[in-house]
């Protein structure tokens, strides 16, 4: 691994362009299984416009067990403050995620585009005020809206878990733009979404410990956990 790491390192250093792209796997160490890891009546609860709208409470209960104590209690993991620093260092450029935990950005990370939204993406059922703060969902209950209200949904509630356009946008033109990809954590290409706007000769680093989509278009295979790779940074 270690002659990997080394390699990476170089990668990263000669990089003009670097995006980070990281799906289920980096926010396992806060606890987060991700809806890849959920049952699907939680997932059907989670998304549930009508199960927050009935019964907030229980829908706070599930949403704090399922992502908002591990975000607001258990993480940033190091990996993610690790990726924010290397951020800061001018060393990645972007960070695109399917991860709607918003932990890149409590980590400190800029430049990140949550394709599938996050709990920093909210609307109010009533009026349609937007709210784009995931603070709001650190308060130990449903957040209200502060115009009217009306109980505030995230972007994966309010949208049954749909993409987030102006999200995409950023993250097709930042993977137009990569010399170097380094992908952490994310089992497949996501639909397509940006993979197919990796520029040509983009070269590609995954960081996972199991056996993924990504495996052959990688030109390096770190089989370990983003924590343990990241760290040696
Ligand atoms: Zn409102």
């Amino acid at each position: 691994m270690d002659e990997k790491i080394l390699t990476m390192k170089k990668l990263l250093d000669t990089s003009h362009f670097t995006i980070a792209i990281t799906g289920a796997g980096i926010s396992v160490p806060a606890g987060i299984m991700g809806f890849a890891g959920m049952n699907f009546p939680v997932v059907m609860q989670m998304t549930s416009m009508t199960v927050l709208k009935r019964t907030p409470e229980h829908y706070y209960k599930m949403a704090r067990k399922a992502f908002l104590g591990p975000m607001f209690e258990n993480g940033p993991t190091l990996a993610h403050r690790k990726l924010a620093e290397l951020g800061k260092q001018g060393l990645i450029q972007g960070i695109i995620t399917t991860n709607i935990d918003c932990l890149h950005t409590l980590a400190g990370s800029r430049n990140v585009a949550e394709i599938q939204g996050s709990f920093g993406v909210n609307k109010c059922l009533s009026c349609g005020k937007h709210c784009d703060d995931v603070q709001i969902w650190n308060q130990g209950k449903c957040p209200r809206c502060p115009d009217c209200g009306g109980l505030m949904a995230a972007f994966p509630v309010y949208e049954h878990i749909g993409l987030l356009d102006r999200e995409v946008e950023k993250a097709r033109s930042w993977a137009a733009y990569a010399d170097v990809a380094l992908i952490i954590g994310a089992e497949g290409s996501y639909g397509q979404v940006y993979y197919p706007y990796l520029r040509r000769g983009t070269k590609i680093v995954q960081i996972n410990p199991k056996n993924t989509q990504f495996d052959n278009m990688a030109m390096l295979n770190i089989r370990a956990t983003a924590d343990e790779v990241l760290e040696t940074l």
